[in-house]
């Protein structure tokens, strides 16, 4: 007889596990079935390790600078294998930790490949054999991969995905970065820190496109520092791989030698065909498992979470969607709240960080707004820390003070959002926060003040 389950959750990344365990916490019987890593994208093939290579590329950078902070250091230079060597055993680590955190919970783990036959059915499938479970729900949680441009495809060596371009074993000459997105913006941080030529191609009007203007700009600016090269309102028309790289010719005519050719358009949901076939599940107009707000899919018992389902293809987006779906298994009514309030962290350098609706978005929307500014410069820790790039911007409702989102760029911003969070959708009086002084967060501070006229380190009118 096959064995059952109240839950079964497919794919062990964060959505998957963060559900199984959630799941089990309530007291239900979990099974999670993944066929790859434990970790999924974000841990082994994205957020974790993308963030070791920065955290070294970052402390080079700061190293080179010592000078400015009153040190004298030498010869400081990159030890590619060794930071490959780092940000592996990080990825292991944190690999095994949740493989027996998973246990830990008394999560049955199988290790191979789910795929749904039926409502309430799954098929565990090894290269040799297959035994089936059952599972009064079943969440999918199965992913995402990077997507492809027809015309060049991966070959794995030349034109390369985040996947490989997080694991080169040598430091590329060159590298062209098609798409200047999360992925491209934070990749030529790294590769530009180790001496790496990088030339950004970006088909739209900017860098970073679903922020700001000013954002969109101040990053362009702070990566050219960095000898990085953004060509936006630009593409590439063809590509010819030679034996030492490639030839990349840009729409405008232009042309730039690369060994190494990073594509970097975005992502798109895993869904497994069996299983979309087996229950004719319904898939939406962007790929992805089509779900409601408590992320049912339209098969019942069957819900998704995720990349999968392509809503923020974020590992904290997934974790949100994973609460929903967890809550609604085990017998609570819930619904994923607003989008926008899942903060958006980009760990450029400098970092960039945004919740809720931005001043583009307000705009779209016709909601008249305040925005108030500070500025990093302006603040003492940062001045201290040499990290006076940068500012917060606040963006106020006009008619009702409601805070409507919180834009930053600046070197620990990524860190900041989460307190930016709690702003949106409050009127409450920040001035009557006690901030500690000096921290780098009194600028979310000095940014509320100013949107009322009362930052007490801005100039007045600046
Ligand atoms: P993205 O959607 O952030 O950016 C892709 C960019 O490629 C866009 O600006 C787009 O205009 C551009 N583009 C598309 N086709 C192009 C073409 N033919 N030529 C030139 N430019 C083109 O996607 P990404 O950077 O690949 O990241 C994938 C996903 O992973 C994103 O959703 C991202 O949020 C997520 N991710 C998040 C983080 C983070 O939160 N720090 C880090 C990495 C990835």
């Amino acid at each position: 007889m096959s064995e059952s389950f109240d839950v079964a959750v497919i794919g062990g990344g964060p959505g998957g596990y963060s559900a199984a365990i959630r799941c089990a916490q309530k007291g239900v019987s979990v099974a999670l079935i993944e066929k790859a890593q434990m970790g999924g994208t974000c841990l082994n093939r994205g957020c974790i390790p993308s963030k070791a290579l920065l955290a070294s590329a970052h402390f080079l950078t700061l190293a080179k600078h010592a000078h400015l902070m009153g040190l004298e250091v030498s010869d400081v230079k990159p030890n590619w294998p060794k930071m490959q060597e780092r940000k592996n055993a990080i990825v292991t680590a944190f690999r095994k930790g949740v493989t027996a955190l998973v246990q830990a919970n008394k999560i049955k783990l199988f290790e191979d490949k789910g795929i749904v036959t039926a409502p309430g059915k799954v098929k565990v499938q090894s290269d040799s054999s297959a035994e089936e479970i059952a599972a009064k729900n079943i969440i999918l949680a199965t992913g995402s991969e990077p997507i492809e441009i027809p015309d060049f495809p991966f070959d794995g060596k030349t034109i390369i995905s985040s996947n490989e371009a997080l694991n080169l074993t040598e430091i590329p000459k060159s590298m062209v970065i098609i798409g200047g997105g999360v992925i491209g913006c934070e990749l030529a941080c790294v590769y530009a820190a180790v001496g790496c030529k990088v030339t950004i191609v970006e088909a739209l009007w900017q860098l970073l496109v679903s922020e700001d203007k000013w954002i969109g700009q101040l990053i362009a600016r702070e990566l050219k520092k960095q000898k990085i090269e953004s060509l936006v309102g630009e593409k590439v028309i063809a590509i010819n791989v030679s034996n030492s790289g490639a030839q990349v010719t840009l729409q405008s005519g232009n042309k730039i030698e690369a060994e190494r050719v990073l594509v970097a358009v975005g992502r798109k949901a895993v869904c497994d065909k069996e299983t979309v076939d087996n229950l004719s599940l319904e898939i939406n107009d962007r790929s992805a498992i089509a779900v409601n707000e408590k992320m049912q899919t339209n098969v019942k018992g069957l819900y998704a979470i995720g990349d999968a389902v392509g809503t923020t293809y974020l590992a904290h987006g997934a974790f949100a969607e994973a609460e929903v779906a967890a809550a609604n298994v085990c017998g609570s009514d819930e619904k994923i709240k607003d989008y926008s309030l899942i903060p958006r962290a980009v760990y450029t350098f400098p970092e960039v960080a945004s919740v809720g609706k931005n001043e583009n978005k307000c705009a779209e929307m016709g909601i008249e707004t305040v925005v108030g500014k500070a500025t990093f410069k302006s603040n003492g820790r940062s001045v201290t820390h040499n990290e006076g790039i940068g500012q917060v911007r606040v963006i106020r409702n006009k008619a009702d003070d409601t805070i409507m989102g919180v834009t930053m760029v600046g070197a620990t911003v990524t860190e900041m959002i989460s307190t930016a969070r709690a702003l949106i959708g409050t009127k409450e009086k920040i001035t009557d926060i006690c901030f500690a002084h000096p921290t780098v967060s009194e600028v979310l501070k000095e940014a509320w003040e100013d949107s009322y006229g009362l930052s007490l380190h801005m100039p007045p009118g600046k």
